[in-house]
């Protein structure tokens, strides 16, 4: 593959990911990106969704510095900020506040836009990296369309000064994310198009950004960092907002992004609106917290947060020399923050076969295709497996009725039961976490006996009244910061520091 070059279509965080591998065996990649590029972290068009909160989970991060060694660095010396989630992010579960205590799992938070920022610094020191900036890609070339030999040959351009051009490529790689044209381009060019699988749950996310009140003017009971409010399972009377997913999600420069999200539910677009909306969320300390900070932004509001895989692995002659990753290949709902690393993950398994095999040939697209599938298949179940309870979700996966009745009614409480259990239990919740993270498939915690052994153990000493960590602290009150890791009871140790994710009740 050497003196060949590979194009990129779209510059965000797929692009950003694919250009760093190809750059491992091309001798030239040329990123073709539709925006101006900003210097700095900022917003821009074609990224609408970064005024909403991106988490990145640990696969991600991890795939991301494999890629780019020293990514993780870069971020938190930009002002990410590294965290462990269980002891700076207070969470308010179904039975109140959950306890204070030490995991397995960290994570740097920063805004999207800072991730973008510090991986265009990182593909700007590759030398062999061209970002093109306002370039809008308008077409593929393609020759024996539908045909095992047919190949797509080069991508076609517009300048923003209104030029047209075409560059030939020995691999095209399109990451131009949800409302990628490729699949149109390559049916007008009498390719196959590929069966589209898609589940809408009519998730609507509505975020703001504020300014954090200086460190001491801050309550003491802020002793979190993060703020996470899961919805009601009360199923009784109860203002909508008790049904938000609400996140007071930390950012870098002393900022916070207040974000309420909803399955099925109108949600507030005006400041007032999101105001009261943020006081009526089910615990008091939401709404207080975003009205200590200043405001700095308008109301974002978005609904494009619909499942949608392209199944390219399905076509009985998928175009060689094409592959998609990113959103425009298999878009979720961002409720489960899978997006990134998603792409990341695919751009790693997208280095690994072209630094083993020698030619992009058909071969080479069946099995990347192939081995995509399993890594997108991941993510997939975990977003199906709650997004398909809903009677108001549309799409080719929505459930038989039965199937979303057991799901609605199933699968809140077997959360409660993993996350109260992971409480104890640290094989639990360090197994929980894998999975959260893409580090384990729904399936193989599904099939681990020691992990549902751990739950039932937890539910069974629940019956007995013998769990050792407290939890369901008051939701009306301000979480406890009490540090309840290594807690043996409330006749042992008293509330501490201990040794990290041990298992309380021992293994
Ligand atoms: C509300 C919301 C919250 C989210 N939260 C998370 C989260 O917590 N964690 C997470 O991992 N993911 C999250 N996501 C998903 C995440 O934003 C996407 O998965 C990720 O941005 C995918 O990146 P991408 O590069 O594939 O596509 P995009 O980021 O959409 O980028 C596409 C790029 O292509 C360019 N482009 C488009 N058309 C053209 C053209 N014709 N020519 C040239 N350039 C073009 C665009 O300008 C843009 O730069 C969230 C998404 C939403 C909507």
């Amino acid at each position: 593959m050497r003196n060949e070059t590979a194009v990129v279509l779209g510059g965000s965080v797929a692009g950003l990911c694919a250009a760093g591998v190809l750059a491992r065996s091309f001798d030239r990649v040329v990123v073709l990106e539709r925006d101006r590029l900003p210097a700095d972290a900022e917003h821009r068009r074609g990224v609408p969704q970064s005024k909403h909160p991106h988490f990145l989970l640990n696969s991600g991060r991890r795939a991301i510095g494999e890629i780019f060694p020293g990514f993780e660095e870069a971020l938190i010396a930009a002002g990410g900020m590294h965290l462990m989630p269980s002891m700076d992010a207070a969470y308010c579960e179904n039975d109140g506040w959950a306890p204070r205590k030490s995991g397995s799992m960290t994570m740097v938070y920063s805004s999207r836009v800072l991730i973008e920022r510090v991986l265009r610094d990182k593909v700007r020191e590759v030398p062999s990296i061209e970002i093109r900036e306002g370039v809008t890609v308008t077409g593929l070339r393609s020759v024996g369309a539908g045909a095992p030999s047919g190949r797509v040959e080069g991508v076609e351009y517009s300048t923003a000064e209104g030029e047209d051009g075409y560059l030939a490529a020995g691999l095209v790689v399109d990451a131009l994310g949800r409302g990628s044209s490729v699949v149109d381009w390559l049916g007008a060019a009498g390719w196959d198009v590929p069966p589209q699988q898609t589940l809408d749950a009519k998730v609507t996310y509505t975020s703001r950004w504020y300014d954090l009140p200086p460190a001491d003017r801050r309550p003491e009971s802020w002793w979190w960092k993060h703020l996470v409010i899961t919805p009601t399972q009360d199923g009784g009377d109860h203002p909508a907002e008790h049904e938000f997913l609400s996140n007071f999600f930390p950012i870098e420069g002393d900022r916070a992004i207040v974000c309420m999200g909803s399955w099925g539910i109108e949600m507030p677009r005006k400041a007032e609106a999101f105001e009261a909306a943020a006081d009526r969320v089910r615990t008091p300390v939401f709404g207080r917290a975003a009205r200590a900070c200043t405001p700095t932004s308008e109301v974002h509001l978005t609904r494009s947060t619909g499942n949608k895989w392209r199944r390219f692995d399905l076509l009985k002659a998928p175009p060689v020399g094409l592959v998609s990753i990113g959103d425009s290949i298999c878009a979720f709902n961002p409720f489960y923050a899978q997006g990134m690393s998603s792409a990341a993950r695919s751009a790693l398994i997208l280095g690994e076969m072209l630094r083993v095999r020698g030619a992009v040939d058909l071969a080479f697209t069946r099995e990347f295709l192939r081995r995509q599938r399993a890594s997108l298949q991941v993510p997939w179940m975990l977003a199906m497996a709650r997004d398909q309870a809903y009677d108001f979700a549309t799409g080719t996966e929505t459930a038989p009725a039965w199937r979303r009745r057991i799901t609605a009614r199933l699968s809140w409480p077997i959360f409660n039961a993993i996350t109260a259990a992971g409480r104890e239990d640290a094989y639990v919740e360090r197994t929980f976490a894998q999975v959260f993270n893409l580090d384990r498939s729904l399936g193989q915690m599904a099939a681990d006996p020691r992990f549902w052994f751990g739950v039932v153990r937890y539910k069974l000493r629940q019956r007995l009244g013998r769990t050792i960590v407290p939890g369901g602290f008051d939701d009306q009150r301000d979480p406890p910061g009490t540090d309840f890791t290594g807690y043996a009871g409330p006749r042992g140790a008293s509330p501490s520091g201990g040794a990290r994710g041990d298992d309380l009740v021992g293994a």
